[in-house]
């Protein structure tokens, strides 16, 4: 709680970027204080699921490109292996596609399919929650997949948007984790 002051206070804002009505948090503002990155990382860390005592994961997928950047940390924590969900035309061999909504148009994410497979349990990690247009199209990516989704994980939900309520259909809402 006192970790999501500090980022509420600390994280710039920039109002209709990169559209009117979007209100933009910039986590260029938290790499920018290296201090302010090590109690992210730290908090994250934190929100990562108890392996003994609460569900298992057994790998991290994050998202391009912000959700690189803290994921690592996440990943290297728990030892977990790291996949890339990357932007369209980044990834070599064999991968999924899918498309999705976002707050500003249809997209779509790509991830090289032999890293994901059934029996896998793979936490999301991304900066930020709003429509949950991306993180659920990650959630269908690992269905695809035949593998099981084994939470959320993100710095800031904008809570005021339903990205919450999107991820549920996946999830019970106790595995959707934000600062
Ligand atoms: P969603 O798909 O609408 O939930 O949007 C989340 C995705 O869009 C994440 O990958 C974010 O990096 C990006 N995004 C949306 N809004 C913001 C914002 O205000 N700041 C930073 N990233 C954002």
């Amino acid at each position: 709680e006192d970790c999501q002051k500090l980022l509420t206070a600390e994280i710039k804002t920039f109002p209709d970027w990169p559209e009117k009505g979007v209100n933009f948090k910039d986590v260029q503002s938290i790499l920018y204080k290296p201090e302010l990155a090590l109690i992210t990382s730290h908090y994250l860390q934190e929100l990562l699921p108890k392996q003994d005592v609460d569900f298992l994961f057994n790998k991290i997928l994050c998202f391009d490109a912000r959700g690189f950047l803290f994921g690592f940390d996440l990943a290297k924590a728990s030892k977990t292996p790291m996949i890339l969900a990357r932007k369209p035309g980044k990834l070599p061999g064999e991968i999924i596609t899918q498309t999705f909504e976002k707050e500003y148009g249809l997209d779509e994410i790509q991830v090289q399919k032999s890293l994901i497979n059934p029996g896998d349990k793979v936490l999301i990690h991304d900066d930020l929650l709003a429509t949950g247009g991306t993180a659920g199209a990650a959630a269908e990516i690992i269905l695809k997949c035949g593998a099981e989704i084994a939470g959320f994980n993100f710095i800031m939900d904008l809570s005021f948007l339903p990205g919450r309520k999107v991820l549920q259909q996946y999830v019970d809402d106790s595995k959707i984790k934000a600062l």
